[in-house]
């Protein structure tokens, strides 16, 4: 068949690959660069998700683990295992038992992992290997395992394995609409694809309601912010924001150490960039955990995630995606940088 790829994120690579693989003839069709937009703003993790196990999304978080361990299979020169700790403070949202039966869900939600499941750690071992973490309250913490990636890199390692299986990539190729019989329209002409693949991620509502077709599924789309900081970081992190629910991540990268992230809801037509008050609540969070520390920040970024809409509050909305076909056309509805290929396997299946 015939099939025609819209977008160049992780997720339309990853369609693209897979079905060149199964034999079709594909097209990708990228407006801008490749990877250039959600997909290389992440946390850089590859990872099951801890905080969604506390929603009950178990069937998205088992297949996030198992992804987790087929990208450090398929590219261990881009991926790697990563030890997060969890401090536990006296009066945290979340208690020792919580944390622990969470973490005991997600070892049991893992399988067969190769990577070693979660372990408590007294205080004195957290303090030895980081002397400038809070004491106040802290009563030790969990250690467990995950990994982290270079989103950019191995997207873009994605995207010379579609381009070996045959793909046809096209950049600065916008499609200004589509439609269900497989017509797809760009500036330079108009071309017919026996499937239409819409993985346009935040996007991928506008490119409907453009093409004058009623999205069945509604995004809701949620800026998250990371800063860099100039310092090294000792050992992974996942913690709670200070009196909130919300949890954020301090990781090292690169011989600094990534902060983040936060959730604020904007629109397609808002730049997509840190706000002044996210950079400030950032690092009030951080200071919080780190008091004697003044970090100078050397570089920040965003990207918009593609969230299911229905959530009240955008940490409680599901990260879990929504593949819908119509005619000749399917169209990806949210969707992890994690499980894209597990998520390209499904599109593939719907396609043929
Ligand atoms: C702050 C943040 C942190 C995250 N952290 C993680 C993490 O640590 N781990 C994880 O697994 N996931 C993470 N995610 C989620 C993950 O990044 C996204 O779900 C994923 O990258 C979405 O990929 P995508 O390909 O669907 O979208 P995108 O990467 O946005 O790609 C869509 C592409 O479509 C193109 N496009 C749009 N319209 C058109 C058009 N009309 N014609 C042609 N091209 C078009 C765009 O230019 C873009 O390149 C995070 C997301 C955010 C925002």
């Amino acid at each position: 068949m015939k099939i025609g790829v819209v977008g160049g994120g992780i997720n339309g690579l990853c369609c693209a690959w897979e079905l060149a693989r199964r034999g079709h003839a594909v097209r990708l069709f990228e407006r801008d660069h490749l990877m250039q937009a959600t997909s290389r703003a992440t946390s850089k993790l590859l990872h099951g998700g801890l905080r969604y196990i506390e929603h009950g999304e178990f069937r998205l978080v088992r297949e996030a683990l198992h992804e987790r361990d087929a990208w450090l299979r398929r590219a261990p020169h881009l991926a790697h295992p990563l030890h997060l700790v969890v401090p536990q403070y006296a009066g945290a949202r979340r208690g020792r038992l919580t944390i622990g039966l969470g973490l005991w869900i997600y070892d049991r939600l893992a399988g067969d992992s190769a990577l070693a499941g979660h372990r408590h750690l007294p205080a004195t071992e957290l303090l030895r290997r980081l002397p400038g973490l809070r004491r106040d309250g802290l009563r030790g913490g969990y250690e467990f395992s995950d990994a982290q990636m270079d989103d950019y890199r191995l997207g873009m390692w994605v995207a010379e394995q579609a381009r070996q299986a045959g793909v046809r990539i096209g950049e600065g190729e916008e499609v200004i609409r589509c439609d269900e019989q497989g017509g797809v329209s760009t500036v330079a002409g108009e071309h017919r694809f026996d499937r239409v693949l819409n993985v346009a991620g935040p996007w991928a509502g506008a490119l409907l309601q453009r093409s004058g077709l009623t999205a069945p599924v509604r995004l809701d789309l949620v800026r998250g912010s990371h800063l860099i900081l100039d310092r090294v970081c000792e050992q992974a992190l996942l913690l709670e924001v200070p009196g909130e629910k919300r949890i954020f991540f301090v990781l090292p990268w690169k011989g600094h150490t990534l902060v983040g992230t936060t959730e604020v809801r904007q629109g397609l037509d808002e730049a997509i960039a840190p706000s002044a008050e996210e950079e400030h609540s950032l690092l009030r969070a951080y200071g919080h955990y780190f008091p004697a520390e003044t970090p100078v920040v050397v570089e920040r970024f965003a990207g918009v995630r593609p969230l299911l809409a229905g959530a009240a509050n955008p940490s409680d909305a599901s990260r879990e995606y929504v593949i819908h076909r119509s005619g000749r056309l399917i169209t990806v509805f949210g969707g992890k940088w994690t499980t894209a290929m597990a998520l390209a396997q499904r599109v593939a299946g719907l396609a043929s």
